[in-house]
């Protein structure tokens, strides 16, 4: 794999302790992140303040504050928007009653769900079209979960979220035969080695159960992983930054933690940093879920500066050229 040096150390530091930070590639921001992110600012550039965003728009408090600082006003329901404002749907995706609910209210809403996530739905729409029961594999409660069972209605879908759902889950003795007509759907965000065993799973359970054509899994859930792994064996400590309840920034801490770390965090930020977690530490991969901003690895790089001889190595997995347009209503604002 190509490996960079981004920098190096300066002389009056060279008493400090060596510290080899590797820096994985790709990391930070995916393009439904950016995409999210461009669609609450030029709303605000097009409509002004206040525009109203439903849920988080990515799970990152950095980004939410910035964007309340322009303006936007984020709510956990639509009950919370006046009709208006505009508003705009998260990255996650809503369940169909949302903007039904803000058509009838005769609302000015944009979707900024990630095409990615839209993909899953017209998935699981298809297979229910296709008379096909759904099992959709991923973690109750979180908001792409909720707003992917919302597109169809209650019953049609199962949630699996382990390997042992997936070996317990029986067809319903009111639907005979439902063993062959099956499907099942991802969340995007999962760990792509815990759902191949989910998988495998069903596979061998209901060998006919329909599959996704491409990977539910993102590209960028899946560089990510990847680019964790390449570092995590080399690293004794790895730091994942990223919020807690961010799906992806959670499967990077476990997986740099399988995939040989002796110690892996999460955190929100340098100022979470605990610096004993470096006691005989002399090389830190650090990593960023696909909702953090770059400026906060470039924040614990610097803060590791403060601290060692530090020298930057990037080891890069994948190149990512991927962008998604903003909804039309939006285009030239
Ligand atoms: Fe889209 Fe994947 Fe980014 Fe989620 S993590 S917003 S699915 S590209």
């Amino acid at each position: 794999m190509p490996e960079s040096n981004t920098s190096s150390n300066t002389s009056h530091e060279s008493a400090r302790q060596p510290l080899t930070v590797l820096l994985a590639a790709p990391r930070g921001f995916c393009a439904g992140v950016d995409r999210a992110i461009q669609i609450v600012e030029q709303a605000l550039s097009k409509w002004g303040a206040p525009v109203y965003v439903r849920h988080e728009i990515v799970h990152n408090a950095n980004v939410v504050k910035r964007l309340e600082a322009m303006g936007a006003v984020f709510v956990e329901e639509l009950a919370d928007c006046p009709d208006d404002r505009p508003v705009v749907f998260s990255a996650h995706g809503v369940p169909k009653v949302v903007p039904a609910e803000a058509a009838s209210r005769q609302m000015t809403y944009v979707d900024a769900t990630c095409p990615l996530v839209s993909k899953v739905h017209a998935e699981a729409q298809r297979h229910a079209r296709n008379g096909l029961h759904i099992l959709l594999i991923g973690h109750e409660g979180h908001p792409e979960v909720v707003g992917t069972m919302g597109q169809l209605d209650p019953g049609s879908m199962t949630l699996i979220e382990t390997v042992e759902d997936a070996e317990a889950f029986t067809p319903a003795d009111t639907q005979p035969g439902l063993g062959m007509r099956l499907a099942y759907v991802t969340q995007t965000t999962l760990s792509v080695d815990d759902t191949a065993d989910i998988v495998a799973t069903l596979r061998r359970r209901f060998p006919q159960m329909a599959e996704p054509r491409k990977d539910d899994i993102c590209y960028a859930t899946t560089n990510r992983q990847e680019a964790v792994k390449a570092i995590a064996h080399e690293a004794q400590l790895v730091l994942v930054i990223g919020a807690a309840n961010s799906s992806n920034s959670v499967r990077l801490k476990e997986v740099a933690e399988r995939s040989g770390a002796r110690e892996a965090y999460l955190i929100a930020s340098a100022e979470n940093i605990d610096w004993r977690w470096f006691d005989n530490v002399t090389t830190l991969g650090l990593t960023a879920g696909a909702s953090a901003p770059e400026t906060l690895v470039q924040g614990v790089i610097a803060a590791c500066r403060a601290r060692f001889t530090v020298s930057v190595r990037e080891v890069v997995t994948a190149q990512e050229n991927v962008v998604f347009r903003v909804p039309r209503v939006l285009e030239n604002t």
